[in-house]
């Protein structure tokens, strides 16, 4: 298997709760003939189901699909000893057959020769791996951003700022403060996409920080320097921000 249909399983696993335990993985070169080439190339692995319950398995193809594989529950009815088979969708690897059961998955088909109905939970037929993560990771991104402003008994120190705008190594509490300078920006005057917003949070690069203090100052008709100083920051003072040295 390849890393990003790792990537994927483990996020499936800690969204499930409990681990899957893998029955067939990928690049078997034709070793399993009852699966034709669909295993042939990367991107497709098949879990054990017979141990687990009616409601466990529902939840397991809602997570498999959720992170962006096509997934089915495959049944004795169908020929099958009892399994879940996934496809990872947009998987570059992918073997032609892999690819012919993303195409029926999308379309709301079972991937099987018989060209059946989908059986699974719907709602995730548009998922990707990649666009799983985006949702997940913009999501986390506004947590811990005020809901609601003006804020209430929110510090920002200038000193504080302008380290984040140098790109001085901050220390937790002195990131805060940066932190929250950002989610003003982001989320109380919206001046930044949570691309940036989420991009400074995962790096703290000083580019996004200063691009954020370019658009509050913009947003308010200054000289965009991007210097976070008394002058732009004074301005956050009508928002409920307190503004210290
Ligand atoms: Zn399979």
């Amino acid at each position: 298997m390849n890393q990003r249909s790792i990537d994927m399983i483990e996020e499936a696993e800690h969204n499930l709760g409990f681990t899957l335990k893998v029955m067939q993985g990928s690049f078997n070169n034709g070793a399993v003939k009852a699966s034709a080439d669909v295993h042939d190339g990367g991107g497709a692995a098949d879990f054990r189901a017979r141990t687990l319950d009616a409601v466990r398995r529902r939840r397991v193809l809602e997570e498999l699909r959720r992170v962006g594989f096509a997934a089915w529950l495959r049944t004795p009815a169908q020929g099958f000893v009892i399994h879940f088979h996934a496809v990872a969708i947009g998987d570059e690897e992918l073997s032609p057959g892999a690819r012919r059961q993303v195409k029926h998955y999308k379309n709301g088909l079972n991937g099987l020769a018989s060209g059946g109905r989908d059986d699974g939970p719907p709602g995730f037929r548009g998922m990707t791996w990649e666009k799983y993560q985006e949702i997940r990771d913009e999501a986390r991104a506004v947590q811990g951003v005020p809901s609601a402003f003006p804020v209430r008994d929110v510090t920002i120190s200038i000193t504080s700022v302008r380290m984040a705008a140098e790109g001085e190594p901050i220390s937790h509490s002195r990131a805060h403060d940066a932190e929250q300078f950002m989610a003003f920006a982001f989320k109380g005057i919206k001046v930044i996409p949570v691309t940036t917003f989420m991009a400074w949070r995962k790096t703290r690069e000083t580019r996004f920080f200063v691009f954020a203090v370019k658009c509050v100052q913009a947003h308010f008709k200054l000289r965009q320097d991007g210097d976070p100083g008394p002058i732009t920051l004074a301005n956050l003072t009508q928002f409920g921000y307190r503004i210290t040295d």
